[in-house]
């Protein structure tokens, strides 16, 4: 757990200075984590802390409490108005996307503009795909009506050039009833935008071919290809191929083995992570929920915290984790906590309080059937070498669990209803949660106390490459250019590999998926 920047440093220092003999005692002798965190939950010096004054100190993780800022949001679209009458159309996209980033959510229409703004960038930049998009949100957020044709026509135009004739021709209708409600536009260009669409609908009713190729620009956004396995999946551990088996034996613990010859370069596995967390630092220029780079970006429509690449990725992370942590992610960053110690938080805030609470009664019992990769029992399993703990290790940690408890309090997880506004700074005057909570903060404490536990040993870092596609050569695998340490991850059937400890294998990252391959046959 690093500690050496954030607020988290002075807690630490305070309780552990402020603990007598006997309450060391205490604790000492409990026997579960629930009670653990419990138990430091209910010490008076926990439950008073203050922790505004070290809040407002702390450098880490910028401002606090971070909002969106409407003057912000237009200043930086003025900015992007200002680029596009140089013709820089890249830094108007990015000034655009920043200003999205500000733009608070309930400012539909001028959102809508600005998105309008950037497809216009977009468009000019070739990225095809990525102008549609923008131009669907921004449609979808109640464009202004008196200014459609201009969005419908790019539509047009950009599924001329993608050889989609058939959308193509309804952009072209559209543009042209949308013409007349274009009652700014001067008559003139109103008259030539609609005699040209209907030109180009004419052309296109009639089948012809448009002369010319359609430009190939290299995209901006680069998804890497997901790697598949070879053959079947393994039965028993689908995210393995069913070269590999894994066996347990009391003294070597579990190990992987291979059921026939296995070729150089051969994928073993592919998997995506159970949990995983990217740096706070790479949290507006990479996808927080896959970790690619996001060159053209998508912000979370609540905070000014993340990004995205895509609405899929967006809709994932609002309703699982990002729901609740959207506006606890500054607290966190400020607490300087490590990212570790987030994925123990995230393996909470990713499902819903009533799946924990399914699954406690018999979470002691291994899962029989296939070994799935989201399922939380199977990480709970892995090993926490609890026995071999020292008593201030525990302490250690419980005190973040106690932090971390009263972030989802505040996070509304306890109630199951995401918060919708920012933490004030108010909030924070105390560590003491609400005593109605109490059977939650057992709970969840005490899974987050497991969680931390079983992530010191199981925990990997993701790292991005800059050429995704690794070379496979006789022997080896071979990586050009470097890798950057990005985040964090738990792979549930990787750490069953990792036990192994088999150097025959080599690791890359796909996005946020991991793959091992065969190095010797
Ligand atoms: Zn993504
Ligand atoms: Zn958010």
């Amino acid at each position: 757990m690093s500690q050496d920047e954030g607020f988290f440093k002075k807690f630490h220092e305070t309780i552990n200075s402020s603990l007598d003999d006997v309450t060391r005692n205490n604790f000492a002798n409990l026997e579960s984590n629930a009670k653990r965190v419990s138990y430091l939950c209910s010490l008076p010096i926990v439950r008073n802390y203050n922790v505004i004054d070290d809040l407002q100190k702390c450098q880490t993780g910028g401002e606090f409490p971070v909002k969106k800022d409407l003057e912000k949001a237009r200043q930086l679209k003025d900015e992007g108005n200002k680029a596009v009458q140089k013709g820089d159309w890249a830094k108007a996209m990015q000034l655009y996307s920043q200003s999205m980033v500000h733009m608070p959510e309930k400012e539909t229409e001028e959102l809508s503009i600005v998105l309008a703004n950037r497809s216009a960038a977009l468009n000019h930049l070739e990225q095809y795909e990525d102008t549609l998009a923008d131009i669907k949100r921004c449609l979808s957020l109640g464009y202004p009506r008196h200014l459609r044709y201009k969005v419908y026509e790019r539509r047009a135009r950009c599924l001329l050039v993608l050889k989609r004739n058939k959308e193509a021709v309804s952009a072209f209708q559209d543009t042209i009833s949308s013409l007349d409600e274009a009652t700014k536009l001067d008559k003139e260009k109103r008259q030539k935008m609609r005699t040209d669409s209907k030109l180009m609908l004419e052309i296109l009713n009639k089948g012809l071919v448009l002369a010319g190729n359609p430009k190939d620009p290299e995209p901006l956004k680069k998804t890497p290809p997901k790697p598949k396995l070879p053959g079947k999946n393994n039965p028993q551990y689908p995210a393995a191929s069913e070269a590999i088996q894994i066996d347990y034996e009391e003294v070597r613990g579990r190990y992987a083995t291979a059921t026939k010859d296995i070729e150089a370069g051969e994928i073993l596995l592919v998997e995506k992570p159970h949990s995983g967390v990217l740096l706070a630092e790479y949290s507006s220029t990479h996808c927080q929920n896959c970790f690619i780079k996001c060159p053209i970006p998508l912000p979370c429509p609540k905070c000014p915290n993340v990004v995205f690449c895509s609405d899929k990725c967006l809709e994932t992370a609002q309703k699982s984790y990002h729901g609740f942590e959207c506006h606890i992610l500054p607290l966190i960053w400020k607490s300087g906590c490590s990212i570790t110690c987030h994925i123990a938080l995230r393996m909470i805030t990713q499902r819903k309080k009533e799946y924990f609470t399914s699954i406690i009664q018999d979470i002691d019992t291994k899962v029989s059937g296939p070994y799935k990769t989201d399922d939380y029992r199977n990480i709970y399993h892995l090993v926490a070498h609890e026995d071999k703990r020292s008593k201030l290790d525990f302490l250690h940690r419980t005190q973040m669990t106690a932090f971390f408890v009263k972030l989802l309090e505040v996070s509304g997880y306890f109630d199951g209803k995401p918060r919708t506004k920012p933490v004030e700074v108010d909030e924070l005057k105390t560590l003491a949660v609400d005593d109605k909570y109490k059977e939650d903060v057992a709970l969840f404490g005490g899974l987050i106390l497991k969680n931390l536990q079983i992530l010191k040993f199981n925990a990997h870092e993701v790292f991005e490459l800059q050429c995704p596609k690794p070379k496979v050569d006789k022997n080896i695998i071979k990586h050009e250019g470097k890798s950057t340490f990005l985040a964090g991850a738990v792979f549930p059937t990787l750490a069953l590999f990792n036990h192994s400890c088999d150097p025959g294998v080599v690791r890359y990252f796909c996005g946020n998926n991991i793959v091992t391959r065969g190095r010797q046959s």
